[in-house]
Parts: structure tokens; C-alpha cells; sequence
């Protein structure tokens, strides 16, 4: 096999498959959204940012990416969106549950105000619940497909956002859970990918600093150094989840955290 034929296979991981991915205008979702198309996906990208979604689908190619508005706590929104990527590609084989907000960095929750809970619990939480309704009416019937849904390291440690974040992230881990098990008997696979702080305009406009800032900031508090944790890192573990390769990998918590959430990150200071 020549160097070219290597690469082309290489490349096609998600050759012939149909994405659809929310809160794909920015962040995390558009690295993964630039990942599958480069991996032979279809990709339909779902987010509340129209211009930036439908800029995106642009750049990639309208063979390839097409955009839907979608506010994933809306049901009828998400219920389109499936909908949409079936009658669009004739079948959905990835559903990439993944909008999410920060919402307020207030970590004192007698400050918190109860709409900040509701509104983080309903995009992250209430959003990926629907996603995964919708995507399993469509999944069951062609007996596979591929969810995923992103957590984060909030979903293993606590005190690394607010009291909302907090709550949320573990509970899509146990909607993940939740929903691998009962459909598995259909042939779909249900799994998370958990990220430390990456550089997002999430993670900048939360923090109200820059993103080589973040970076730093999230650098300095790893366990794992030298490297620093980037969008495409998680939209790679995205991609595993979503591919062939993981065919037997289902109900899966993928912390993509530099083994951030296995220890006191405090302990790492004793090697030094
Ligand atoms: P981002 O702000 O770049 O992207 C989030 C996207 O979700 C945006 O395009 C936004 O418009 C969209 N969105 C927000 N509310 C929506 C709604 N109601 N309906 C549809 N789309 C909506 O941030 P990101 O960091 O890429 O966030 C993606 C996911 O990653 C989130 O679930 C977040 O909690 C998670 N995460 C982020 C980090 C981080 O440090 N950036 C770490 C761990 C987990």
C-alpha cells in the first residue's frame, strides 16, 4: 500500500456517516464538525449562533455541512433537527449531544439565583436528555448508531464551576448511563467525552480573560504538563466514540483531563 493509500484510509474514519452535532457553531463542536467532514462525515450542524453556524457550513462545504437553528432546550427544535438530518442524508449515525453553557461563575450558592440553576440544567442537561430522545427514535428502528454527549471534569470533581455546572455534568453522565443500557439491545452506543478547561469562547467569556490566558491559567493547575489541552484533543476522543473503532466502547465517561480528576491536583505539587 503507498503512502497516499495509507493516508486516504486513514482519513476515513467516519467515511459514509451522518453527524449531527449540537452547539457545533463554536468551540468544541465546530472543531469536531471540522474533524468528521475531514473523516468522510456528513455533518449537521445545530446551534442558536445562526451566523456562525451557517459561516461554518460555508467554509466546509454545503456538500458536507448543512446548519439548522436549533435551541436544544426547545423540544419541537431538536425533534426538527433529527428530522432534518434523516430527510437531508436518509439516516443519522452520530448524534453529538454537546451545547453548553457555563452559566454564572458565582460559586457561592447562597448568591446563586435559581434562574441560572434552571437555565444551565435546562441547555446542558434538559438538551442532551432530548437529543438523546430524538436521536434514539431514529437510531432504534436502523438497529446502531453512535451517541455522545459532552461532560466534563465537573462530572468527576466538584467545586470546579458552580453549584448548576456541577450538577449538571454528573447528571448527563448518568443520562449517558442511563441510556446505554436500555439501548444496547438496539445496537446503539451511548458514551461521554469529559474535558479539563480548554481555551473556548465558553471558557474565556466565563472567566473574562484571553484565550492564551486560559490557557495558562489551565496549564498551571494541571496534573499533566507540557501540553495544553486544545479542541481538537477532545474532538479526537469525539471522533473514537463516534467511529467503527468503538464499536464495543458504550457507556464510557472518556475524561479527555490529563488525569486531572484521578487526585488532589494540590498532590502534584509533591513531585516537584
Ligand atoms: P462554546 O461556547 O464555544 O460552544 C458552545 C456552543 O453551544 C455555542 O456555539 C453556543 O451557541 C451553543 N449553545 C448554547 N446554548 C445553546 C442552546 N440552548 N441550544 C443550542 N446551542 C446552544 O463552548 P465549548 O467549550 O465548546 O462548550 C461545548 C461543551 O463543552 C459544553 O457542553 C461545555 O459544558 C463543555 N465543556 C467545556 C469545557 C471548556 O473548558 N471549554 C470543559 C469541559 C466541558
Amino acid at each position: 500500500m503507498g503512502i497516499t493509500s495509507v493516508l486516504t484510509s486513514a482519513a476515513g474514519r467516519l467515511e459514509g456517516k451522518v453527524a449531527l452535532i449540537t452547539g457545533g457553531a463554536s468551540g468544541i463542536g465546530e472543531a469536531t464538525a471540522k474533524l468528521f467532514t475531514r473523516h468522510g462525515a456528513r455533518v449537521m450542524i445545530a446551534d442558536i449562533q445562526d451566523d456562525k453556524g451557517r459561516a461554518l457550513c460555508e467554509s466546509l462545504g454545503s456538500a458536507v455541512a448543512s446548519y439548522v437553528h436549533c435551541d436544544v432546550t426547545d423540544e419541537s427544535h431538536v425533534r426538527d433537527a433529527v428530522d432534518a438530518a434523516v430527510s437531508r442524508h436518509g439516516k443519522l449515525d452520530i448524534m453529538f449531544n454537546n451545547a453548553g453553557i457555563a452559566g454564572s461563575l458565582c460559586m457561592q450558592i447562597r448568591e446563586s439565583e435559581k434562574a441560572d440553576f434552571e437555565r444551565v440544567m435546562g441547555i446542558n442537561l434538559v438538551g442532551s436528555y432530548l437529543g438523546t430522545k430524538h436521536a434514539a427514535r431514529v437510531m432504534i428502528p436502523a438497529r446502531r448508531g453512535s451517541i455522545v454527549m459532552t461532560g466534563s471534569v465537573a462530572s468527576a470533581a466538584p467545586g470546579i464551576g458552580s453549584a448548576a455546572y456541577t450538577c449538571s455534568k454528573p447528571a448527563v453522565v448518568g443520562l449517558m448511563r442511563s441510556a446505554a443500557v436500555e439501548l444496547g439491545q438496539f445496537g446503539v452506543r451511548v458514551n461521554c467525552v469529559s474535558p479539563y478547561g480548554v481555551a473556548t469562547p465558553l471558557a474565556t467569556t466565563s472567566f473574562g480573560i484571553g484565550v492564551e490566558e486560559v490557557e495558562e491559567f489551565m496549564h498551571k493547575h494541571a496534573i499533566l504538563k507540557g501540553v495544553r489541552l486544545k479542541v481538537e484533543d477532545v474532538a479526537e476522543a469525539v471522533l473514537f466514540l463516534g467511529s467503527e473503532e468503538a464499536r464495543y466502547v458504550s457507556g464510557v465517561n472518556l475524561l479527555v483531563d490529563g488525569g486531572f480528576t484521578t487526585t488532589n491536583p494540590s498532590h502534584g505539587a509533591w513531585f516537584v
